[in-house]
């Protein structure tokens, strides 16, 4: 490799009879500019490596925060799945935490934490779930 250009220049120099120092200096800078040509071979390769581990760490970015997974009905939190459905079981707007009928079975569901209470009941939770966000 090197500058064609140096080659020829140098061809002249030998030919016309210039001092060798001058061809000194012609390898010098040829020298110089095949370090330069590794240097940017070196940097492309890195350069491409780091779009590379960008691309993979935007394909790892995690979904949507926690709050976006549930939605809002009658008071009460409902976690969506992956799938996309959701789950029949209500969450704590405050806790973000399920709820279990108080009594059980039978009762309202309540957060275990802070005591909150819906305003339904296991027998309702289908007409509620009915009108959660699709
Ligand atoms: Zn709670």
């Amino acid at each position: 490799m090197g500058l064609p250009i140096l080659a020829e220049i140098e061809r002249l120099i030998v030919e016309r009879g210039s001092a060798a120092v001058l061809r000194e200096r012609l390898a010098l800078a040829n020298d110089r500019f095949i370090q330069l040509e590794a240097q940017v071979a070196k940097l492309e390769k890195e350069n491409g490596e780091l779009r590379e581990q960008l691309q993979q760490l935007q394909q790892q970015r995690p979904g949507p925060a926690p709050r976006e997974q549930f939605a809002e009905a009658r008071g009460a939190l409902f976690k969506r799945t992956a799938g996309g459905a959701y789950a029949d079981v209500p969450y704590c707007p405050s806790c973000h935490l399920s709820t279990s009928p108080w009594p059980p079975r039978t009762g309202e569901y309540a957060c275990s934490r802070c005591n909150w209470m819906a305003d339904f009941t296991p027998r309702d939770l289908p007409a509620v779930m009915a009108t959660l966000p699709k």
